[in-house]
């Protein structure tokens, strides 16, 4: 299995997987232009990539959709609640979607994607489960809070994608309305370094061997901070020979293989 960020954050999010002979992307939130040349960068041979799978409707998740599907000639993959907001807001997607169901599983080629609900303020936000008979992956973003059923699809996970959106100290220094940091710090909004640490220690086993930390706040949170708090965490429980990697809103990632 091969995996590359190519985008993470409030500016667009779009996450490169490719195993069980199927290539696809993760959101497709930055324009087409901008995640064609990324994939460009990270070495992608974009003619495989041939599916989109879209967690949520948010504009940093979906705004590229419309025209990265018709470039790329890829199937758009969402739920019922994030197709429906979205072809209300661009009728020329209309019927342009493949549903999955949010407790089910579905396979593309050999690759096995479970998606699962946790608490965001969109439609219908997932997180996906990847498994390619060899390799298990977990990509959780946007998530308001560490659910049972989080922590349960996390456990055995060769690698996490996991949101560290900020620091909640910083987050409540900031100039952001009241109403804002509410949302953001609240049960529907994002999870904070603290939280996402808690996450993985609560999870982790001995399968795990690279975490991406991911949707870091640029204005609330550092990537000092967010990965010292995620070893720190980590050493605790004598885990800290696991990589820990940030993603960046800017640059693409390492291209990871197992
Ligand atoms: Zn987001
Ligand atoms: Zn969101």
């Amino acid at each position: 299995m091969e995996i590359c960020i190519l985008a993470s954050g409030s500016k667009g999010n779009c996450i490169y997987l490719s195993g069980g002979g199927t290539s696809l992307l993760i959101d497709a939130g930055l324009s087409a232009k901008e995640t064609l040349r990324r994939m460009d960068v990270a070495g992608i041979d974009k003619e495989t990539v041939k599916s989109i799978l879209l967690t949520h409707d948010h504009g940093d998740h979906c705004k590229g959709i419309r025209i990265l599907s018709t470039k790329l000639d890829a199937e758009l993959y969402a739920n019922a609640g994030t197709a429906t907001s979205l072809e209300s807001q661009d009728p020329k997607l209309q019927r342009g979607f493949t549903l999955f169901d949010d407790c089910g599983s579905f396979e593309i080629n050999d690759l096995r994607i479970e998606p699962f609900q946790v608490p965001h303020d969109a439609s219908d936000t997932v997180g996906f489960i990847l498994n390619d008979g060899i390799c298990k992956v977990c990509i959780v973003t946007d998530i308001g809070q560490p659910t049972t059923l989080v922590k349960a699809k996390m456990q055995d996970c060769n690698m996490i994608v996991v949101e560290s959106n900020h620091d909640y100290d910083m987050l409540m220094e900031s100039q952001r309305p009241w109403s804002l940091k509410q949302r953001i710090a609240g049960r529907s909004g994002h999870l904070s370094n603290e939280d996402a640490a808690e996450l993985v220690t609560e999870t982790i086993s001995s399968k795990l061997k690279h975490i991406f930390l991911a949707h870091l706040s640029e204005d609330c949170n550092t990537p000092h901070l967010a990965s010292s708090t995620m070893r720190m965490a980590l050493k605790t429980i004598r885990f800290s020979d696991i990589p820990v990697e940030v993603a960046s809103q800017h640059k693409v990632s390492n291209l990871i293989r197992f």
